[in-house]
């Protein structure tokens, strides 16, 4: 009898890790005839934090309930990773805690934890990146955290003012904001649209076509000429499509 229970384990066992192998593979390994099954589960997956970290689901866009809603978290920690490049502007912890142009919900509000990280280089690699958003962060009290970091120059692109690292945060390139011009309220206006593109990501947001508006790909290269026409609030099309993202 005894015998029995344990075949009969045993073959629970690898029949659950099959199944947990198949889904972790079809979510992760980009594999394109899992794709439909990724398309299929993953939106039902990230509703479900434990079963996001389980599956270790973080691509942008993956926490975006717990920033877009207060159903789960009803307040948001945001940590803001210095570096030797540069502090985040005022201006823009201002955008972060007043809710950042209406699209982060939380009943009991947001609050912005400062910390150093040393050893940052003068230009980063997507491995550097890729290092940094590898690290999930840990919720607490019902509080979900984002993470900001502040880093230099990105190696393959280095005009790029931002980037998602993760579902988790995203980078601000202090480098290549200083460098883009010498008025400070361009380089305020262009780490504003930043942060505010970069959430959009997060929310779940994707790339728009629409002159004007925050989710429009060209803010992603913003090159000198279109330097003095950044949006600094999301326009009707942005605040769509993150709504969209989130039905
Ligand atoms: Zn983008």
């Amino acid at each position: 009898m005894l015998k029995k229970i344990t075949i009969f384990i045993l073959f629970i066992f690898i029949f659950l890790t099959i199944i947990y192998s198949f889904f972790y593979a079809s979510f992760n390994l980009g594999v394109e005839y899992l794709k439909p099954i990724s398309d299929n589960f993953r939106p039902y997956t990230i509703k479900n934090f434990t079963l996001r970290r389980v599956f270790g689901l973080n691509q942008p866009g993956d926490a975006k309930s717990d920033y877009y809603s207060t159903k789960q978290f009803t307040k948001l920690k945001v940590e803001v990773y210095r570096s030797s490049h540069g502090d985040m502007f005022e201006t823009s912890l201002e955008l972060i805690k007043n809710g950042i142009d209406g699209v982060i919900n939380k009943s009991e509000g947001i609050s912005i934890k400062q910390m150093e990280l040393e050893n940052v280089p003068g230009k980063v690699s997507d491995d550097f990146i890729d290092n940094l958003s590898n690290k999930i962060p840990k919720y607490s009290n019902n509080s979900a955290v984002m993470k900001i970091y502040l880093l230099s120059t990105y190696e393959p692109h280095p005009t790029l003012t931002g980037l998602t690292a993760g579902a988790y945060g995203f980078v601000i390139f202090k480098n290549s904001i200083e460098e883009s011009s010498e008025s400070i309220s361009i380089k305020n206006g262009l780490e504003k649209n930043t942060i505010l593109h970069e959430v959009g990501h997060l929310l779940g947001a994707k790339h728009i076509e629409k002159d004007g508006c925050v989710m429009d790909k060209i803010v992603d290269v913003p090159g000198k000429e279109r330097i003095n026409l950044i949006p600094t609030t999301y326009c009707f099309y942005d605040l769509q499509a993150i709504k969209d993202a989130n039905i």
